[in-house]
């Protein structure tokens, strides 16, 4: 590591101490100035730096979409799986091999459109998964289309005058399918959102995060945000911490000035597959003898 300057004391080098766990060499990155990604890349390799599991140990899945591009940038064991199919190939993975931490890293539309389905039973069967869904609230990578994350009134490529649906509140939805653990925070989180994903790590069990983000140049433009610093300005003016807010209630409008709730609203310890497989085996193994 070379030191470049000195910057008011700190050291300028020409490494990231991260370096260890990014693929440098596919760098730039594809995403638009001002998207929310490159926070989340930096909360998630800071967050598996930090969590004490071997890197060897932690593998990232993900579907197809802008935030599926992320673990493309991981020096990890990393999957790039089809569309909406992230979950099913991370469960088949933690199901084979229970000592990984599986962690899936997708977007609102690969999550909850394409593979809502996997997504529901995984965290019905508490499949032990870190779920973290970068919620941009329609489909960047294609252009901007609507889908199932999108608010009432908000524009988009393909509702030019406003959603005429209702938009699935991510929290209580997965809450109410019985996850482990449900939190959210928004791209301005930098820290909350780093432990969220240290804790979810810990967690046994299934664990979601929704991380609200940016999406300049498609759903912020349409939707009377400026650019990407508007954007984060209403995150940064809007989000109310509340930990024991009830979920029901906080579904997002993304219009000022309704609040965008987040905090880590559920954590519970309770049985997981993985739990209920292991005794199945131990009481045919006895039985057997
Ligand atoms: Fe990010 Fe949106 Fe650009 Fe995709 S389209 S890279 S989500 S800003």
């Amino acid at each position: 590591m070379t030191t470049l300057e000195l910057v008011h004391g700190v050291e300028i080098t020409d490494h990231n101490p991260h370096d260890d766990l990014l693929r440098a060499e596919r760098l730039p990155h594809i995403w638009c100035p001002g998207c929310g990604l490159g926070i989340v890349t930096k909360c998630l390799v800071e967050a598996i730096k930090r969590s004490g599991i071997p890197s060897d140990r932690h593998v990232v899945v993900s579907g197809i979409g802008c935030t599926s591009r992320l673990p493309g940038y991981l020096n990890l064991d990393t999957y790039h799986t089809t569309h909406g199919r992230a979950i099913a190939f991370a469960t088949g993975l933690k199901i084979a091999n229970p000592e990984l931490e599986v962690t899936v890293v997708a977007g609102d539309g690969d999550l909850f459109n394409i593979g809502g389905n996997h997504l529901i039973h995984a965290i019905r069967r508490n499949i032990d998964l870190n779920i973290f869904c970068v919620n941009n609230f329609n489909y960047g990578m294609t252009g901007g289309q609507f889908g199932s994350t999108t608010p009432p009134g908000a524009k988009t490529a393909t509702t030019p005058y406003g959603n005429l649906e209702d938009s699935f509140n991510l929290p209580c939805l997965v809450g109410a399918a019985g996850a482990s653990f449900v939190s959210r925070w928004t791209t301005v989180h930098v820290r909350q959102l780093l432990k969220a994903m240290m804790r979810a790590f810990q967690v046994q069990g299934l664990a979601f995060i929704e991380i609200v983000s940016p999406c300049p140049p498609t759903f912020g433009e349409l939707n009377r945000f400026e650019d990407a610093y508007a954007m984060m300005e209403y995150f940064r003016k809007c989000s109310r911490v509340d930990d024991h807010a009830d979920i029901s209630e906080i579904g997002l409008s993304m219009r000022e000035p309704d609040p965008i709730v987040v905090g880590n609203f559920v954590d519970l310890r309770k049985p997981t597959y993985h739990d209920r497989e292991r005794e199945l085996l131990e009481r045919i193994r006895s039985q057997a003898k």
